[in-house]
């Protein structure tokens, strides 16, 4: 069989948000956008829900349906994006709880579904999403009066501990939400890092969940397995791959295994990146393809069946760095193409 295997260790994922939860000062919510960040929105949320879990957010409407379609009715499923155009239906059917990010969203939930529960998203400084301050001074009481049942908002730096921006947040959040008698959230991984004044009621941690940067201690969750096709050896002088970038200069053991950019490998990769013989890193060579990749074993002993590109040596943090991007964006690029493997599926 020639296709890669994605190994996703399901305790390990317990294991990370119990720990992001215990950090947390009061509750710990779970936030499983984008199909759980690339790994399966339903086996982690089930995981997650088994582990005592209760409180999910995801980015769209449509993801909560199926959320609320995979895991019934005892969990509360809160939409960063809100109460979008075409979105009522959902919300009302699968019982979603929009976070309003505006006064047009504001007027829709309220004229459309009064009676359904909804959150607010303030704008601290990210200019991303949520009502500007301004904004929510103007409609501050109308909102009160309909009963939110949270009040958010969200750091942009979080990630970077004594970035000044965290404060300045800090503070306008406890400015704009200041006595008021309403659940309160500011803090995802990174923020649940930053210490319990940045915890309020409720965190919202996503990749710390999903064992990568700026979690620290946390369990790694995926290991990634590539099937080798063919093995060949070259004289010094030949090329390979795509446009002969890569010329050798002495003989060499050339592996070609079966995955390429079409499984988030992305091309930039090539430079540092390794797969891995157990210890034994060896080096990308030529250009990534869209299905396959060249890889110099000259160095093993034997001839692998399958090489590792994400493993204990190679984490998805150290492959995301060489490849220029961050974990988040290497989970949520790996495509539909793995042999996906939940293990430890039954605690
Ligand atoms: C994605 C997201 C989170 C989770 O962030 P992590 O850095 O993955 O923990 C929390 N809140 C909001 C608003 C988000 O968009």
């Amino acid at each position: 069989m020639a296709t890669a295997t994605a190994t996703i260790d399901l305790n390990a994922i317990r294991h990370n948000w119990q720990k992001l939860r215990s950090m947390s000062s009061k509750d710990s919510g779970a936030v499983v956008k984008a199909n759980a960040y690339g790994l399966g929105l339903k086996q982690v949320a089930k995981a997650l829900y088994d582990e005592g879990a209760r409180i999910f957010f995801v980015a769209t409407a449509e993801e909560g349906a199926e959320l609320r379609s995979n895991l019934g009715n005892a969990l509360e499923i809160y939409i960063f994006s809100g109460h979008m155009i075409g979105d009522t239906e959902l919300i009302k059917n699968y019982n979603l709880i929009p976070l309003i990010n505006s006064i047009e969203q504001l007027s829709r939930h309220s004229e459309l579904l009064k009676e359904k529960k909804f959150g607010v998203q303030l704008d601290t400084g990210m200019n991303r999403l949520g009502m500007e301050p301004v904004e929510w001074e103007t409609v501050k009481g109308l909102i009160l009066s309909l009963n939110p049942v949270l009040i958010m908002s969200h750091l942009a730096c979080a990630d970077e501990p004594d970035h000044k921006m965290n404060v300045t947040q800090l503070n306008i959040f406890r400015t704009l939400t200041d006595k008021l008698n309403i659940k309160k959230s500011l803090a995802a991984t990174g923020g649940i890092l930053l210490g319990p004044e940045y915890h309020f009621d409720l965190t919202r941690p996503g990749i710390g969940i999903y064992g990568c940067s700026p979690m620290q201690d946390c369990l790694p969750v995926l290991k990634i397995d590539i099937p080798v096709i063919q093995i060949r050896d070259i004289k010094s002088g030949e090329t390979v791959g795509y446009g002969n970038t890569w010329t050798s200069t002495s003989e060499k053991r050339i592996a070609t295994i079966s995955a390429g950019y079409a499984d988030g490998i992305f091309r930039v990769a090539g430079q540092g990146t390794r797969l891995y013989f157990e210890e034994i890193g060896c080096p990308i060579v030529g250009r990534i393809s869209m299905d396959l990749i060249g890889v110099d074993i000259t160095s093993l002993k034997g001839e692998p069946d399958k090489l590792e590109l994400i493993n204990s040596e190679q984490t998805v943090d150290k492959f995301a760095e060489g490849a220029g991007t961050i974990g988040y964006e290497f989970l949520t690029s790996l495509g539909q193409r793995y042999n996906r493997k939940y293990a430890s599926a039954n605690k």
